[in-house]
């Protein structure tokens, strides 16, 4: 990246519904090293395979309540039963760092978080369509058959919220990497906006 352009940390919320692949998309950022992740803390149980304080921090509700009430979540909703939210210290720690931090979060946090940061990019990653979506839900064999239906139903009603997102990356099978590299060309373009660099002239003249 040129030298002159901003170089600021992004605050990028990459939304996406089951079976979009954003698990992957994510992962592919996060190997680059110009980005770090948020982990999120949940009330819903470990899939297999997932490590708590990597995937999210499992939590319960409890525990989930009493750290709303005290202050701790950026952001936070309700999703098919379960609660799902962004610690507040350890995004602002990122964002303050000044490094690129990624939020994965569904559509109600993706407006909460547009809402107390205007300057966040916002991706929708799509599977190509709904069917190639219901197809890889079903492959996937993580979660049962009422679990799914729940799941494509929030789909639904969450691409009815596509306008709220800044920009749209369709994650076609088997071209993940492709995605990520749609998403990092995003980054790349804001951070050289006009908008988001103000002293433009200035540098140019005194450096
Ligand atoms: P999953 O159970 O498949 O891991 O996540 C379910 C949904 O919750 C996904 O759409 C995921 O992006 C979203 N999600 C995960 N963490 C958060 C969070 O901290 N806040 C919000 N608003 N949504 C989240």
């Amino acid at each position: 990246m040129t030298a002159n352009i901003m170089n600021k940390g992004l605050l990028i919320v990459v939304s996406g519904p089951a079976g979009s692949g954003k698990g992957t998309v994510n992962a592919h950022l996060l190997n680059s090293g110009e980005f770090v992740y948020s982990v999120s803390a949940t009330t819903r149980a470990p899939r297999p395979g997932e490590i708590d304080g990597i995937n999210y921090h499992f939590i319960t509700k409890d525990e989930f309540k009493s750290r709303i009430e005290r202050g701790d979540m950026l952001e936070y909703t309700e999703y098919c039963g379960n609660f799902y939210g962004t610690p507040k210290k350890e995004a602002e720690d990122v964002l303050a760092s000044g490094k690129n931090l990624i939020l994965e979060i569904e559509v109600e946090g993706a407006q909460n978080i547009k809402k107390k940061y205007p300057d966040a990019v916002l991706v929708l990653l799509l599977p190509p369509s709904y069917s190639v979506q219901e197809a890889r839900l079903r492959g996937r064999g993580t979660e049962t058959e009422e679990k799914i239906r729940l799941r494509l139903e929030r789909a639904k009603e969450e691409i009815a919220f596509a306008n709220v997102y800044d920009y749209v990356v369709y994650n076609r099978d088997g071209l993940d990497r492709e995605a990520a590299e749609e998403i990092r060309a995003i980054v790349t373009a804001e951070k050289s906006s006009v908008s988001r660099n103000p002293h433009i002239a200035e540098n140019y003249l005194n450096n």
